[in-house]
């Protein structure tokens, strides 16, 4: 016989550990299933923008991301080699995010989700969905478990979501990165450099604390796949760019290169059915022009439990449709994602950025709304109101 639950959440990525967290702590019985065993490294940036830290602060961990290097300031880059900067934290007074290695936060989040009793069960891998008549089987290969609702925070590559006929492209971006420590790092704001060598798309160079640094480069997946461009070798070529001025030659890697798709078709494809609900990178919620997803995910994640919440709270079970949610995420990302494409799109050529950025340098105000655009601080659509596109527009 399969172990019965109110909800099973396959991925316990930080979109799956936040509904998980969420919906234990409202008191339903929660199953929160993931195939690799925690704490387990996750390819990605780590840098948790403030939406993520103000989901986590409502759940009560905010006090312990105090440990993890703020955000001091931004370092932008054009293809000309045009640098802006931009401070983040102390000359306007808010927290714009930190940068927390991911095997320990998302470990800490699935952490807490068992202690407010969900059951988290690890090394286990999902491989078949079946709906039955009041709710849905699980089935990994050697285990079965029954559910009333199905979260699926499964990640980018959503195949439980393909199989099931909620999703039916492959993600649009890929992202790499690697580890590295030495002496040398010691440089507390973000870079992020858009180069010739990958636009569209971007390099990066995050420190994450204890002189370790987080360094990456991410574009389309479909130059990747066309062999247009190898990240492995657009990474190692970045550790010697001249932009970094050479503070990389004492350096030592400490860890694989690691690369991972980035999911950011939300709008394209369904977010919910009968008794499921698509959250985080399975939904789709990576922004596209600058593959922050973690945020997104950890709200989506919120709003999936919440919406669950109120199902059992009417006593709706087995009636209510689901589409609540989906509304919700619609109000919350729809118009933001598609000018963020908009936006990606306009900059994708070197010589706009070039001018974008002879512009910023003159204007501090107009380089802090790209800083805030860029961590999600504001929406993009602000970039898109008339009296930025009267600044903007005649220069480029
Ligand atoms: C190189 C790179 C850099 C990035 N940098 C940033 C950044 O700095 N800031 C930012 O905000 N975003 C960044 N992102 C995006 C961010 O990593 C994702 O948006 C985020 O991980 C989404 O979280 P999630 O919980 O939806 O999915 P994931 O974190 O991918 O978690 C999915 C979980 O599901 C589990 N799983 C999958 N299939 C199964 C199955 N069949 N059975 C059981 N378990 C399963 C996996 O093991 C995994 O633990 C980056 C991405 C990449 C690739």
């Amino acid at each position: 016989m399969a172990d019965r639950f109110d909800v099973i959440i396959v991925g316990a990525g930080p979109s799956g550990s936040v509904a998980a967290a969420n919906l234990a702590k409202y008191g339903l019985k929660t199953a929160l299933i993931d195939k690799e065993t925690f704490p387990r490294y996750k390819s990605c940036g780590d840098g948790i923008t403030a939406d993520g830290l103000a989901v986590l602060d409502k759940l009560g961990l905010g006090a312990w991301a105090e440990q993890f290097p703020a955000f001091e300031g931004l370092r932008f880059s054009s293809p000309d080699q045009t640098i802006v900067s931009i401070p983040l934290k102390t000359d306007r007074g808010q927290l714009m995010g930190r940068t927390i290695p991911r095997h320990l936060f998302d470990n800490q989040i699935a952490q807490f989700a068992l202690q407010q009793g969900a059951k988290f069960m690890q090394g286990i891998k999902v491989n078949h969905i079946e709906y039955l008549e009041d709710g849905v089987l699980v089935k990994s290969e050697n285990q079965q478990f029954e559910g009333q609702f199905l979260i699926l925070a499964e990640g980018s590559n959503a195949p439980l979501a393909k199989s099931l006929g909620l999703v039916t492209d492959g993600p649009e971006l890929m992202a790499a990165r690697q580890y590295l420590t030495g002496d040398a790092v010691n440089d507390p704001f973000l870079e992020v450099h858009f180069q010739s060598s990958i636009i569209p798309g971007y390099n990066w160079m995050f420190p994450v604390g204890n002189g370790r640094i987080n360094i990456g480069t991410g574009t389309f997946q479909k130059r990747i796949k066309n062999r247009e461009l190898s990240l492995r070798e657009e990474l190692e070529r970045f550790k010697s760019d001249p932009i970094l001025r050479g503070r990389l030659d004492h350096t030592e890697p400490d860890s694989p290169i690691e690369g991972h798709p980035l999911r950011t078709q939300f709008g394209y494809s369904t977010t919910h059915s009968n008794r499921t609900l698509l959250v985080g990178d399975a939904a789709g919620l990576v922004n596209p022009f600058t593959g922050v997803g973690i945020g997104p995910g950890m709200m989506s994640g919120d709003l999936a439990a919440k919406t669950i919440q109120r199902v059992f709270d009417n006593g709706l079970i087995n009636t209510m449709n689901l589409s609540d949610y989906t509304n919700a995420l619609n109000q919350q990302f729809a118009s933001a994602r598609k000018a963020a494409q908009r936006l990606r799109k306009f900059l994708s050529s070197p010589s706009r950025l070039n001018n974008l950025f002879s512009l910023l340098k003159q204007d501090p105000t107009l380089a802090a709304l790209l800083g805030d655009i860029f961590f999600d601080k504001k929406p993009a659509t602000t970039a898109f109101r008339l009296e930025t596109l009267f600044k903007v527009l005649p220069r480029l």
